[in-house]
């Protein structure tokens, strides 16, 4: 493709529940040094947000012997009002509205495109992935929360205001009845994702070892799942969060019957072995299973898609995706 005198960069920005990730992100899909900063320790009120990611991105678009970036791209956890480019009344962040591209495009005169976070997964796998190509394919991450990411036909699902696929708030069960984030009850995240597990281990303790509760129970999911490791008592708990697990796995593929699905998110990609099988031995026998995979793009995907989404907006790559 002809790009003239243009630099192929762009500056990609991924706006986690606790971290943001800046990096520069060439049509290649070379990626350069990552940024990383703690949201939750640097961040009391929307603005402070706001103007941490433009000090982020001014720093990237500051650096010397760089080529200057044609574009910014940005990933964050929903839900989204891509029509005005803030996030708004995130359930993992305690901000009512965060401006995100008015800032960014007013302080450095650049286009600046806003995506959500596992749509922006899903479109890194399908670029820059082993699975380039595919047509079909869901992107899940089990992290803080547990959202999706389609790609539907080559097309990127993203819903009229950019949230669709909200699989984490799919609702997984009726019998204990968990409080999620949004202010549902019985979501796939409320059980199953990084703020969820400890608090379905413990429900799952009361109801079925009573007295044990007493005796102290793990606080954060890695405790969970070392408890889980060390105790067969707690066998019971692996084969409830599968059940809870093959849910929602049940639902995404009854929803969109993708040929692919890639698992992402730290909690997968530590603890495969508890997840993943049992999972797929609880998932709905009358659905055809897909083929199922963990990312390969080291927890990047979310920053690659931000930068695949802006270079395709500003046609730095091609149109394979007719929504790009
Ligand atoms: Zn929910």
């Amino acid at each position: 493709m002809d790009t003239g005198n243009r630099s192929n960069d762009v500056i990609a920005v991924d706006i986690g529940a606790t971290h943001l990730r800046t990096a520069r992100i060439a049509a290649s899909g070379r990626i350069g040094p990552i940024t990383r900063e703690n949201l939750r320790e640097t961040c009391r009120t929307a603005d402070d947000v706001t103007r941490l990611v433009m000090a982020a991105v001014g720093a990237l678009l500051g650096e010397q012997d760089s080529a200057p970036a044609e574009a910014i791209g940005i990933a964050a956890a929903g839900p989204l009002d891509l029509s005005s480019g803030a996030i708004v009344q995130s359930p993992n962040m305690p901000f009512e509205r965060i401006d995100i591209t008015g800032p960014l495009g007013d302080a450095y005169g650049l286009p600046a495109y806003l995506l959500n976070d596992c749509s922006a997964g899903a479109l890194a796998e399908v670029r820059f992935g082993p699975l380039r190509g595919t047509a079909d394919l869901v992107y899940i991450t089990i992290s803080t929360g547990i959202g999706a990411g389609v790609i539907a036909g080559g097309r990127l699902v993203t819903g009229h205001r950019g949230n669709a696929a909200e699989a984490g708030h799919m609702c997984v069960d009726t019998t204990y009845h968990l409080s999620c984030g949004c202010g549902g009850r019985g979501h796939w995240e409320a059980y199953a994702s990084g703020s969820g597990i400890p608090v379905f281990f413990r429900r799952w303790t009361e109801t079925h070892l009573p007295g044990h509760t007493r005796l102290g129970l793990p606080s954060s999911t890695p405790e969970v799942f070392d408890a889980v490791r060390d105790n067969e008592k707690y066998a019971g708990f692996l084969d409830a969060l599968a059940v809870i697990n093959a849910k929602g796995l049940s639902n995404v593929i009854a929803a969109y019957e993708p040929e692919q699905i890639v698992f992402d998110g730290p909690l997968v990609r530590e603890h495969a072995d508890l997840l993943i099988g049992p999972m797929l031995e609880r998932t709905d026998r009358y659905l055809a299973l897909p083929e199922i995979s963990i990312s390969s793009l080291e927890g990047h995907a979310p920053l690659l898609g931000a930068g695949a989404h802006t270079l395709g907006k500003i046609g730095l790559i091609g149109d394979m995706h007719r929504t790009l």
